[in-house]
């Protein structure tokens, strides 16, 4: 609702959450949000494109839309006549806003959907001038950012809306064969085929506060089902609990987060799948600490340390800029992963890690770092997507072991981990893994086939705890001691076997003794082990990887004999 002085200007609005009366250049400056209640008002496309690019960088498509009516539609009037009153009202040929820009320095193509122009529906021309932005960004080799405001596909222009689904996708596809970048951002509402098509088929998916999305409506669910909906149904903080989206992002917060994730995945020579660098030597084995072995058992519980550092705090200190993404795009985002792209050295990557904490209120958060199958799953998209834009990966393995509940083996647990393991003996991207706590069984190899495996020295990496191998083949809980020493799951034992590269040393005391020391270690380990594989080209890479892996095959009397 509006208020209006007498010369026609519009000076008041009333806002749609609150009923607040708003003067209309101070909602304008802050970015048509409400100062009250913090309402994301709906933006026109031209308003949406000024809030996200770079003053004076857009470049607008060549405005070719095509003229269609392809089914000669009438309801109550003619399909014409909708677009003519649309195209009059919101001054836009079409429901979307397509051109070039940059966004904090880094160049995308842009389409930015309008909901004033018939719900943002999406009809031919819409989805014609979508494919040829991200045509344009393949041809320029620069990503896609995607602003998506609609209610589905366009009725008006029958199945032929329907496939534009389907082109635009495909559209996609071809950008994510040769690794650019897609950025979706879901605005308030994106349903229907726009949901269930380039929305929420890009790399990232972050959505505005206050957005709802899905597949069908409520009113719809509501029809069908009889059911009343839960509270906060489809909406963005609905969506990240349930997997579908990266982050939320406020308004006014928009603008800075698309900065750094372009600028975090742009194309760089060096990271480009195929580069042919001279290939360098192998990277030379380190020798173990010579720090005097501790006893196994004793190890065994400074890995459990509720002091020890987690991967949180390695993000906070061994690296810079950390964003985190979230969900798995399939119903969960496990809090026992944590996953984002993040700097070491000034050098983007993505880094995964299993996240613990120091209280049993963290803890039980973070159900005791024990990945779910969505935590699984959330770090194969990772894993993924960092091979396709080009980015090394690391990952930081502290977990007692996979999720072991009921829920977990209902959602394929088993299934879930061994995707991981095969994905990463083949990822065509560096890998350099850290085992800094506990490396529980498959849940921590789920994370951790790498070109080099570092592990901090007070750290343990074995195929069962020492109470469950106790428990099976001793006759009581209390072998564990007994068992720890068996398993030889001590880094320097891990080494001699081969199944670890290089051992990190912990200050004096242990790593929760003095995480400052512990963190530069790691970031000192990270950097002479993943600097040298950034030059090898990626299929020398896989090779020597698989070779890694191939030869644990042939373990035997000579590695058991180096053990003892
Ligand atoms: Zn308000």
């Amino acid at each position: 609702m509006t208020a209006t002085a007498p010369s026609g200007e519009s000076l008041w609005s009333r806002c749609g959450g609150c009923a607040a009366l708003l003067y209309r250049k101070r909602l304008r400056r802050n970015l048509d949000v409400c100062p009250e209640c913090g309402l994301h008002t709906r933006l026109a496309a031209p308003e949406r494109v000024s809030q996200l690019v770079d003053p004076g960088s857009f470049r607008p498509l060549p405005d070719r839309a095509v003229e269609v009516d392809p089914i000669g539609f009438v309801d109550v009037l003619p399909y014409p006549h909708r677009l003519a009153a649309a195209r009059a009202d919101t001054g836009l040929a079409e429901a979307v806003l397509c051109g070039t820009a940059t966004i904090g320095g880094s160049r995308c193509a842009l389409a930015v959907m309008d909901f004033r122009f018939l719900g943002g529906s999406l009809g031919c021309a819409v989805g014609e001038l979508i494919t040829r932005t991200a045509e344009q960004a393949l041809e320029l080799d620069i990503a896609l950012v995607l602003v998506t405001a609609s209610g589905g596909a366009r009725m008006q222009e029958g199945a032929l809306s329907l496939m534009q689904m389907a082109t635009v996708s495909q559209a996609m596809a071809a950008l994510r064969e040769v690794g650019l970048l897609t950025v979706s951002v879901l605005t308030d509402p994106t349903y229907g085929g726009v949901a269930a098509s380039f929305a929420t088929s890009a790399d990232l998916v972050l959505a505005e506060s206050g957005t709802r999305m899905g597949f069908a409506g409520p009113r719809v669910i509501r029809q069908v089902t009889g059911r009343t909906l839960p509270e906060g149904f489809q909406t963005a903080e609905f969506l990240l609990r349930h997997g579908q989206i990266d982050m939320v992002v406020p308004r006014h917060a928009l603008r800075a987060r698309l900065a750094t994730l372009l600028a975090a995945t742009r194309r760089r020579a060096t990271n480009r799948p195929g580069a042919t660098a001279p290939l360098p030597e192998a990277a030379r084995p380190m020798p173990a600490s010579r720090t005097p072995a501790r006893d196994a058992w004793e190890t065994v519980r400074l890995a459990r340390h509720p002091g020890r550092p987690t991967t949180l705090d390695y993000l906070e200190t061994t690296f810079d800029g950390f964003t985190e993404l979230h969900g798995d795009r399939l119903g969960g985002d496990c809090p026992a992963v944590v996953g984002g792209v993040a700097r070491l050295d000034g050098r983007h990557l993505m880094v995964i890690g299993h996240q613990k904490g120091h209280t049993t209120a963290e803890l039980a958060a973070r159900n005791f770092g024990m990945a779910t199958p969505a935590g699984h799953r959330k770090a194969l998209r990772l894993m993924r997507l960092a091979a396709r834009l080009g980015l090394p990966v690391v990952t930081l393995v502290d977990t007692p072991g996979a999720d072991p509940g009921v829920e977990a083996e209902e959602h394929g647990q088993a299934a879930a981990i061994a995707e991981n393991i095969l994905t990463l003996s083949v990822l065509p991207t560096p890998v350099v893994t850290v085992v800094t706590g506990e490396g529980g069984s498959g849940g921590a190899l789920a994370l951790a086939v790498a070109d080099r495996v570092l592990m901090l020295q007070h750290a343990v990496y074995s195929v069962i705890s020492p109470e469950g191998c106790a428990a099976i083949l001793w006759p009581g809980r209390t072998a564990a001691p007994q068992a720890a020493r068996a398993l030889r799951l001590t880094a320097p034992d891990l080494c001699r076997l081969g199944v670890v590269d290089e051992v990190v040393p912990e200050p004096d005391g242990s790593a929760a003794d003095d995480p400052e020391a512990t963190a530069r270690a790691v970031r000192q380990a990270l950097l002479a082990n993943l600097l040298p594989l950034l030059d090898v080209p990626t299929v020398t890479l896989v090779q020597r990887r698989r070779r890694r892996f191939r030869r644990f095959g042939a373990a035997r009397a000579g590695a058991r004999a180096g053990a003892r």
